[in-house]
């Protein structure tokens, strides 16, 4: 499948007062057309912050410390902010957990809408108006015209993610990045929204990066997965083989401390003991040393080299070292 985006190598970090914080270590993925990939991983796991780089929307002291982002050709690390602005929405949209940090209170949702399309579209007032309607009924929102009109507190949680949607979509970006989109809606309101957005992917081809802690969300909606732990992207493959053939300690226990439909509703959910690595000081070996059950003594000294598994499956962990102990017994569960 062709890349429409490549991101190799992604480094991040934060200055500040106590130190330099690496948020995102070495971080590669690619998105073909029309694909879904999955970023998982816990809180702080650098999710977030990969994706506001590749949107470039950093802020101060957050900066681009090394690696390639290629948009359909365009290296955008070092594109000028001009050239960005003429990306950001238009090409690569971006959607969030709260609609509310990124719909502006004091204006109306439809001038929020018409400002987009006429900037980055030239459309006039009228055809923009029309088109921002009709992205309020795609996304499911009745009387459409008498909703333009309405501000953002004037639409419930939910229906504040389909305006969302249907702004960010309204461009017909090429590349939708959605954070953690459903985290913050009940789970009725929840499924509507991932079955719209997979509803408006089929229609317009989109690409779609999900950001999300939750693998149940992965499992509906996604290709692909990347598995994101201490700033790395520590396991990536399709949602078959992360879910069915996951390799690696951390993916087994999110596995773990995941809901699962056939089970009893009262089957205690088991978390991850302990938390995750000082990313002032990463570790020099594998960041999930401190917590793996299976961690070895090189685990504490280098770090894991990368394994293909397969053309989509990759592994960072030294249990895939032919000399490491055998790793079968240590799978919790079969999946
Ligand atoms: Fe655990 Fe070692 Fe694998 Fe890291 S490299 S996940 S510590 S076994
Ligand atoms: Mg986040």
């Amino acid at each position: 499948m062709e890349k429409l985006l490549e991101v190799n190598g992604l480094e991040v970090s934060f200055q500040l007062d106590k130190g330099e914080v690496q948020a995102v270590r070495g971080v590669s993925f690619s998105l073909a057309r029309g694909e879904t990939l999955a970023i998982v991983g816990e809180s702080g796991s650098g999710k977030s912050v990969t994706a506001l780089a590749v949107m470039r929307l950093l802020q101060h002291p957050g900066r681009i410390k090394g690696g390639e982002i290629c948009y359909d050709g365009i290296e955008l690390t070092r594109m000028e902010e001009k050239g960005m602005f003429r990306i950001r929405g238009a090409e690569i949209a971006m959607i969030f957990q709260d609609p509310m940090t990124s719909l502006n209170p004091t204006m109306k949702v439809g001038e929020q809408i018409i400002e987009g399309l006429r900037w980055h579209r030239k459309m006039g007032t009228a055809e923009a108006k029309a088109r921002a309607a009709e992205m309020l009924k795609r996304v499911g929102i009745a009387q459409a015209e008498r909703r333009l009109e309405q501000y953002p507190h004037e639409f419930s949680g939910g229906m504040r993610q389909r305006v969302m949607i249907a702004m960010a979509l309204s461009l017909n970006p090429k590349v939708l990045i959605a954070d953690e989109p459903t985290t913050a809606l009940d789970v009725t309101v929840q499924a509507q929204i991932l079955e719209l957005m997979k509803t408006l992917q089929e229609e317009t081809g989109t690409s779609i990066i999900l950001i999300t802690h939750d693998l149940g969300v992965v499992a509906e909606t996604a290709d692909r997965v990347c598995v994101m732990y201490g700033g790395q992207v520590v396991e990536t493959g399709t949602v078959n083989e992360c879910f069915r053939q996951a390799r690696h300690p951390y993916t087994w226990g999110l596995l773990q401390s995941m809901p699962r439909l056939d089970q009893p509703r009262d089957r205690e959910l088991q978390p991850i003991p302990g938390s995750p690595p000082d990313l002032y000081e990463p570790p020099q070996g594998c960041p999930f040393a401190d917590r793996c059950p299976y961690a070895m003594h090189v685990c504490y000294e280098e770090a894991p080299p990368l394994t293909r598994l397969s053309d989509t499956h990759q592994v960072k962990c030294w249990l895939e070292d032919p000399e490491a102990p055998p790793a079968e017994m240590n799978q919790p569960f079969a999946w």
